[in-house]
């Protein structure tokens, strides 16, 4: 099938991609990827969303986003792109190792998927008091104790964050030591409100249908190894994030995390016709309205590109 503008990922970067195409006349084709509306819908509510003055069920917003890129004549693809070429022109994409795609530019919006550390009650917890994202989710503990785990810049400005909502926080840490910048560590250290429990690592999460506590472990394997409970209602993963971008090293320039390199603030990649948009080229704010504006930007560049300009 031959295509003006391909979109890949239904996140908030792909569907707003997609309604400024569609006003563009592009006749955008989007395809959805594994999850469907996209990270947001890993969530509960969503109430930083400007245009949302009451908070949204986010399976409601992304279905607005949705509804709004399909009235200007997007046309969406269920599917997992599987494999792309983009040494060639059009470019081709392959949806499923199956259908493919000649596009004549492309939008990456795959997101990035918050690292998690495996453990069983992890997944049970899931939406009932484990996060990995503080700013959104933070507001919901407020006056409670909660528990950041990771050492990186990332934990500490979340426990940080959360100190200011949070009655306690604590820090799980692997290590003797934080790995996070002197001045990020500095203000958990000297913050009252923080715990920062080294060598500490999580066993298993606990509670009747919503988390209650962690069993932690001290020093594993030491002479002193030592188990520990603490008491806590939500349990925030800071252990960093994977862009979704694998498909699509052989082709475009990363960054060492893995996220695609853009030129300046703009969404243009190493490859003319191929911009990236959201997470998957953003390690920093991971915000959906940033994520959508980033859409917006990809949208107008490639009708930019298409026309010459
Ligand atoms: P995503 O939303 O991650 O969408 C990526 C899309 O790409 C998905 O549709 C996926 O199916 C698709 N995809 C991936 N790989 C492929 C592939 N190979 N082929 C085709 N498609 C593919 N932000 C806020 O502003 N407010 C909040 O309250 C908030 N709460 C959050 C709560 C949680 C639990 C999490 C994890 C994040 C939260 N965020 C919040 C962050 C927000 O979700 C992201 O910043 C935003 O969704 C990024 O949008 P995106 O379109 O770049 O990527
Ligand atoms: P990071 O620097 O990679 O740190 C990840 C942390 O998680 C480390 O402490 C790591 O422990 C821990 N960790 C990883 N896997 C774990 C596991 N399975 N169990 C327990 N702990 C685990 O990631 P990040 O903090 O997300 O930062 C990513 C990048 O963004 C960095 O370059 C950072 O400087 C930057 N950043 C900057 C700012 C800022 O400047 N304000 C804010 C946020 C992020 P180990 O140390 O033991 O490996």
């Amino acid at each position: 099938m031959k295509v003006k503008c391909l979109i890949i990922g239904s996140g908030p970067a792909g569907y707003t991609a997609a309604i400024y195409a569609g006003r563009a006349n592009l006749q955008p084709v989007l395809i959805e990827g594994p999850q469907l509306g996209g990270q947001l819908t890993t969530t509960t509510e969503v109430e930083n969303f400007p245009g949302y003055p009451d908070g949204i069920d986010p399976f409601t917003m992304m279905d607005d986003f949705r509804r709004q890129a399909e009235r200007f004549g997007t046309t969406f693809v269920s599917g997992v792109v599987t494999k792309v070429n983009f040494s060639v022109n059009p470019k081709k994409v392959i949806v499923e190792d199956e259908q493919e795609f000649e596009a004549d530019s492309v939008i990456i919006a795959t997101g990035a998927s918050a690292r998690y550390l495996g453990i069983e009650s992890e997944r049970t917890y899931k939406g009932r008091g484990v996060s990995a994202c503080a700013t959104c989710d933070g507001f919901f503990y407020r006056k409670k104790t909660v528990a950041v785990v990771g050492g990186g810049d990332t934990a500490c400005e979340e426990a940080n964050y959360l100190a200011g909502l949070c009655e306690k926080v604590y820090m799980i840490v692997r290590k003797p030591y934080l790995r996070a910048s002197e001045i990020m560590q500095q203000r958990v250290l000297n913050n009252p409100k923080i715990e920062v429990l080294f060598e500490h690592n999580t066993l298993r999460l606990t509670g009747e249908g919503k988390v209650q506590g962690a069993d932690l472990i001290f020093r594993k394997g030491e002479p002193d190894e030592a188990l520990r409970h603490i008491a806590i209602d939500g349990f925030f993963l800071a252990i960093g994030h994977q862009p979704n971008t694998r498909i699509f090293a052989d082709y475009l320039d990363l960054d060492a995390e893995g996220y695609i390199k853009v030129k300046g603030d703009s969404p243009c990649t190493n490859i003319p016709g191929v911009f990236a948009a959201g997470d998957c080229a953003d390690p920093h704010y991971r915000q959906a309205i940033v994520a959508a504006a980033a859409g917006c930007k990809a949208a107008i560049e490639a009708d930019k590109y298409l026309k010459g300009m």
